[in-house]
């Protein structure tokens, strides 16, 4: 059998076996509908309640602005459009060009709505420019900031006290999309002045299919799903009660063990780059380097192909990630990478290894051993090269 080493934690994660354990009394012996009026579902009303405190302390927040959701998708979804459903088409949108679809999605069918929206532009390294960000809200009358807190694909983390800070100053409402931070860096709600905070629970060891949405109590919005009375009349629909248990405990996993993780992933995520940089010539490191998700490595060989990498890993039992848009049937190199600038005979190589608790350094020496053969051989394979431009190429 050939051995999985699951490099593509940014995708999907393995749900911890806490978190396993602490849900499945909810599918047959703890089944009630909290909203039911008997004390069998009272005692799974009180089950969800604990829960929202969970949350709200890995959060550093009040329980009451905790809402859970279907996922981070259905919670960007409600902070944009809530909130220009709130406001009206005066508002603005400032949003960057390196969010996930789950922002840029929204914001570009408001724009197709009549909404002034911009997506401001990053650097080579993935960075903001704050005085943009200043420009952009400069005589603004209401405005929305949606700034992820790091992103997906390369693990570029923005500095979202100053973004906030920089919003607040402008009276705008900040939303902030926190999936790729949960987990990984401290999110402490008294300390950031975010209005809104996305995250999924399937991106830290809890089961795929369920979100929490953050909004500070006062903040304005019009809820995205109508119906029943659920989440304070903020989000209707009866409550996914296991995954609610399970996103909870996935919190407080979290919590406790976060500092000594970072520095575990840290360890093992730079003795992968280290390793790659020194086997592999013509590889460049994407992303802010002194200000990454610890569990991140987004690198671009040049003259192959990402996919085809990906390919050869797979059939090694190594899965990572590529940022092209192959699963839509193109080849478009990411729109991440494209933001930033990457040079053309590096954007379609891009590969991501994205890391978890899980992993161990023995993988990590699995991967050194199995990646630099195949680079090697593709890049014999590759019609280009150093001294073959493909920009050039006739
Ligand atoms: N935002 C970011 C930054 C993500 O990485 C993802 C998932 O890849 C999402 C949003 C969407 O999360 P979900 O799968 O919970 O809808």
């Amino acid at each position: 059998m050939i051995r999985t080493v699951y490099f593509d934690n940014n995708a999907t994660t393995q749900v911890a076996p806490e978190v396993r354990e602490a849900i499945a009394p909810f599918f047959c012996d703890l089944y009630g509908n909290p909203s039911s009026m008997h004390a069998f579902g009272g005692q799974i009303a009180a089950s969800i309640a604990k829960a929202r405190e969970q949350v709200a302390a890995f959060l550093n927040c009040e329980p009451d602005e905790v809402i859970f959701t279907s996922c981070a998708t259905e919670s960007d979804n409600t902070a944009l459009r809530g909130t220009a459903d709130w406001y009206g088409r005066d508002m603005k949108v400032v949003t960057t060009a390196v969010e996930h679809p789950a922002v840029l999605q929204p914001a570009r069918r408001l724009k197709a709505q009549g909404y002034n929206v911009v997506e401001m532009p990053v650097d080579g390294m993935g960075q903001l420019d704050l005085d943009l960000l200043r420009s952009e809200l400069k005589g603004t009358r209401n405005a929305l900031v949606s700034v992820m807190w790091a992103n997906n694909e390369t693990g570029t983390v923005f500095p979202i006290r100053e973004v906030a800070e920089i919003a607040k100053e402008y009276g705008a409402i900040m939303h902030t999309d926190a999936v790729q931070a949960a987990g990984k860096v401290p999110l402490d709600m008294k300390q950031v002045p975010v209005d809104m905070l996305s995250i999924s629970g399937h991106k830290f060891h809890a089961p795929k299919g369920i979100g929490v949405l953050y909004v500070r109590r006062g903040t304005k919005f019009k809820p995205f799903m109508l119906g029943g009375h659920q989440e304070n009349g903020r989000r209707a629909g009866t409550e996914n009660v296991p995954y609610v248990v399970g996103i909870a405990k996935a919190c407080e996993i979290a919590a406790a063990n976060m500092e000594s993780e970072a520095k575990q992933l840290t360890k093992m995520r730079d003795k992968l780059q280290s390793g790659i940089l020194a086997a592999c010539p013509n590889v460049r490191v994407n992303g802010d380097q002194a200000h990454r998700l610890p569990n991140t490595l987004n690198v671009s060989f040049e003259y192959i192909e990402g996919e085809a990498i990906a390919y050869r890993l797979s059939d090694e039992g190594i899965c990572i990630s590529t940022g092209s848009a192959c699963a839509s049937g193109s080849l478009d190199p990411s729109h991440v990478i494209r933001a930033m600038g990457v040079p053309f005979i590096a954007i379609h190589g891009s590969i991501r290894f994205s890391l978890s608790r899980y992993n161990t350094m023995a993988e990590v020496d699995y991967v050194l051993e199995k990646l630099p053969p195949i680079i090697k051989n593709l890049r014999n394979l590759s019609p280009f090269g150093p001294d073959r431009d493909p920009t050039t190429y006739q």
